[in-house]
């Protein structure tokens, strides 16, 4: 509706999709468990970026979605907010995967599990990391001990399920970030090796810039997606 329109032109919020919820204000109006907004606070996320206004409603609803926003807009938590909210309100007791979080580089992999880990505080929320430069045996095990949600690179990821034959069907939400750098560093064909061994997961994409071959990867993957996209464009 045009409340709707004007809070997003506000936010310089623009939505491609016909399901896309509206922006909502606080992250107390999304229905969140009560400890993770306690732990939002304790980060010190008083308010949602704009991008979290959009992305985490949009998200909690079960769509797949490509979301653009430049760097340092908050994206982290656009995809880990619903995460959190979804691991923690099912009954996933001893943890299997939800979720698993593809990641260009390791540094990425381990911030983002940093930040996962806080978002996650006192809930029933363990994460692994599957990245290159540490044992493999080791994240093997934690993965077997039962967690919630992987974070890791494409190749490393790739590696490990050639060896390991892991259950993954209980994946539900795939994320793909800074999706415009794993196509640029040539972990397309890796991406959709690991989206292929998963059951039709809730796809969600996010990037800093939308290029074709961006797209393109989201369509090869789902077909019905919706495009997030905030602040003033660019290239
Ligand atoms: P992006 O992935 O879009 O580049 P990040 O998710 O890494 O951005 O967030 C950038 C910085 O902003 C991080 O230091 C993060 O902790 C902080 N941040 C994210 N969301 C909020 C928020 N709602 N309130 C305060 N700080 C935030
Ligand atoms: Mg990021």
């Amino acid at each position: 509706n045009n409340q709707t329109e004007l809070l997003r032109r506000k936010l310089e919020i623009s939505v491609r999709g016909d399901n896309v919820p509206e922006p909502v204000l606080s992250f107390s109006s999304c229905n969140l468990p009560q400890r993770l907004l306690q732990n939002l606070e304790a980060s010190g996320y008083e308010m949602p970026t704009p991008v979290q206004m959009q992305a985490i409603p949009a998200a909690l609803t079960g769509q797949s979605m490509l979301v653009s926003a430049e760097t340092g807009s908050g994206k982290t938590a656009s995809f880990l907010v619903p995460i959190v909210s979804h691991c923690t309100k099912l009954k996933n007791n001893p943890q299997k995967p939800l979720a698993m979080v593809l990641e260009p580089t390791r540094e990425l992999c381990i911030q983002v599990e940093e930040q996962a880990k806080l978002l996650g505080k006192g809930l029933p929320f363990k994460t692994a990391l599957v990245v290159g430069g540490d044992a493999m045996a080791g994240q093997v095990y934690r993965i077997q001990q039962g967690v919630s949600m992987i974070v890791g690179t494409p190749g490393r990821l790739i590696d490990l399920l050639a060896k390991h034959d892991f259950e993954l069907d209980s994946i539900s939400i795939l994320v793909l970030d800074e999706v415009d750098c794993m196509i640029e560093r040539g972990f397309r064909e890796q991406v959709m090796q690991i989206f292929w061994a998963l059951s039709q997961p809730q796809v969600l994409m996010f990037s800093a810039t939308v290029s074709k071959e961006v797209e393109k990867v989201a369509s090869s993957m789902v077909k019905d997606f919706s495009v997030i996209s905030v602040g003033k464009p660019n290239k």
